[in-house]
């Protein structure tokens, strides 16, 4: 029998945990010819939801329970679900319920039809500010712009994903894994699934602008090389003003004889070219700092307990 794993990232949704177990666990048992397994990672919430998940997984052991030691982001909570899951399909879930999980069945289907991916696509997002819906917009503009991969828009989290691509994914070596980006880059057979995003069940958004532009930087300096060449053409447009500025010193100079003129000239371009260098060196740090990271080699997460994951060590 072939298995769907669900792995569902939560932060602070104490409110969301019962509903959310409910409506997850009715949709996968109308699926009579599958398995199945639920997979919760508590990204550090301090709330009750560790306690609550704690006691559905006692009661039900299709339910698997991952806890951060912290909060480390929604991003590395997706992963670490990946790192644990058994099934041969898997669905990435938010646990909000503004992904449907009743279009699971439908998704499925898709990747029964042979489809590695089954991306989630947004027809319509309920309940969320106009200034969210602009930040996201433009977000997947720049990304795409400057990006070597096309990442699709509207296009969150929400997907059912192979088993295979799960394994590829695993495999790469890089440690700040955009995965939004990732499972465009791996490529595979894929295919849209247009939904309609519903509103937040209960709560509120875990995702603060802060988070936001962080994920929006990750996606831009994991997926683009072009703020490396944008230095090059710095460098270029840099030589074609300063030498504007050598013909105009020789000009005024010859043509005035006076040589306090040249402190203007000489000012400019001090300013101009330290201007350069250090918006140079910002870009170059920001790569560097990267590197920097990756060599320490320091764990994505710190998993802090494990629930019902005896049999497997
Ligand atoms: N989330 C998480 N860690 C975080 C922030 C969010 O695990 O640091 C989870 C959250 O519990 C939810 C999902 O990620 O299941 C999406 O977050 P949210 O609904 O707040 O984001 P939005 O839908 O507003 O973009
Ligand atoms: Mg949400």
């Amino acid at each position: 029998m072939k298995k769907i794993s669900l792995v569902v990232p939560m932060y602070y949704e104490e409110k969301v945990v019962n509903e959310c177990y409910k409506r997850l666990t009715d949709v996968l048992k109308k699926l009579e010819n599958y398995d199945y397994e639920i997979i919760f990672i508590n990204d550090g919430s301090k709330d009750k939801t560790l306690d609550l998940l704690q006691e559905i997984a006692n009661k039900d052991k299709k339910i698997k329970v991952i806890s951060f030691s912290r909060n480390f982001g929604h991003q590395c909570a997706v992963e670490a679900g990946l790192n644990y899951v058994s099934g041969d399909a898997i669905v990435i879930i938010d646990a909000d319920l503004q992904d449907p999980p009743e279009s699971i069945p439908e998704m499925v289907k898709l990747w029964e039809e042979g489809n590695k991916v089954v991306y989630g696509k947004r027809k319509t997002r309920k309940g969320e500010s106009a200034f969210k819906l602009f930040t996201a917009k433009m977000f997947y503009k720049t990304l795409n712009s400057l990006s070597d991969v096309d990442i699709p828009k509207d296009t969150g989290d929400f997907r059912l994903v192979d088993r295979d691509v799960v394994e590829v994914l695993k495999s790469l070596p890089e440690h700040n894994k955009f995965l939004r980006g990732l499972w465009s880059w791996v490529g595979f057979k894929q295919t849209p699934y247009e939904y309609e995003r519903e509103e937040r069940f209960a709560g509120e958004t875990k995702y603060p602008l802060k988070k936001m532009l962080k994920l929006a930087f990750d996606g831009i300096i994991g997926f683009s090389t072009k703020p490396l060449k944008f230095i090059g053409t710095l460098g270029l447009f840099s030589i074609f003003v300063s030498f504007l500025i050598m013909i105009y010193t020789i000009v005024s100079f010859v043509a005035s004889r006076n040589l306090v003129t040249g402190w203007a000239s000489i000012m400019v371009a001090v300013t101009f070219f330290a201007g350069v260098q250090l918006v140079s060196i910002y870009i170059l740090s920001e790569y560097i700092g990267r590197i920097y990271a990756e060599s320490q080699n320091r764990p994505r997460y710190i998993i802090e307990k494990k629930i019902n994951f005896e049999e497997e060590n």
